[in-house]
């Protein structure tokens, strides 16, 4: 090994042992067990070696947002045994290829895209678990930031059943971003009533994925299952690019 890679994975082993401790001191204010919450190594613009470094670490489940990025990472590091969290928008052109190598896909907003992965799921023989996007923003901030994708709360109950009626799909459960600028303590005290709504027609639905680096304690306060973690274990991206 390299002194920059011993480097890097000290660098990443050290952000990881921080992100550890704010779950910690998190679930302890929120009267939690911190094994209730999952953390997803979110790697969008980070090369597949960082996804390495975080397996070598322990980290057992990775994240992308974007189909470009993540089937090449997921090839080059299929020999790890990871779990694929498929995070961000999808068109349904691409619900065949996440469909080959994605686990759970946590942003699933309308019923054709359900469909989609579901009949590419089949057709690889795979099963996939979906989760339901949930929209939170609220009137006058929806659209001023651009579209951040997910289901108005009141059509949640809806797809989560298009999804659970599809031999190829499991419904796992609710996800969502806070909307910036807003308080993420009340937006993810939303997404909790919307799990719970559907949780009350499909008991096995109890993910609720919700928490970045920047919000993880109003999540873990709100419920959170699985929180998605990108720059306070990798550091921070610059400008996004596409
Ligand atoms: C990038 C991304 C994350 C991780 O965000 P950080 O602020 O870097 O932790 C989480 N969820 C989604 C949907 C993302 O696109």
């Amino acid at each position: 090994m390299s002194h920059t890679d011993s480097a890097r994975t000290e660098q990443i082993r050290a952000n990881l042992t921080a992100a550890r401790a704010r779950i910690e001191a998190a679930c302890h204010k929120a009267d939690r067990d911190p094994s209730e919450v999952s953390l997803i190594g979110v790697t969008k613009t980070y090369p597949a070696s960082d996804v390495r470094v975080l397996a070598s670490l322990g980290v057992t489940d990775v994240g992308e947002n974007r189909d470009q990025e993540a089937a090449p990472k997921a090839a080059e590091t299929a020999d790890l045994d990871l779990t694929w969290h498929f995070v961000g928008q999808l068109q349904s052109n691409k619900a065949r290829s996440v469909a080959s190598y994605a686990d759970v896909v946590h942003s699933v907003d309308r019923a054709k895209l359900a469909r989609a992965l579901g009949d590419r799921a089949a057709a690889a023989e795979r099963r996939l678990t979906c989760l339901v996007q949930v929209n939170l923003d609220t009137g006058s901030q929806a659209g001023v930031i651009g579209p951040r994708g997910g289901v108005d709360p009141a059509d949640a109950p809806a797809l989560a059943e298009r999804i659970a009626e599809h031999e190829a799909l499991t419904l796992g459960g609710v996800m969502a971003v806070a909307p910036l600028g807003a308080d993420p303590d009340e937006a993810f005290a939303r997404l909790y009533e919307v799990a719970g709504r559907i949780r009350d027609r499909y008991p096995q639905a109890t993910v609720i994925s919700a928490g970045m680096s920047g919000d993880l304690e109003a999540a873990i306060g709100r419920g959170a299952t699985h929180l998605r973690l990108g720059t306070a274990l990798l550091g921070s991206r610059g400008p996004i690019v596409g």
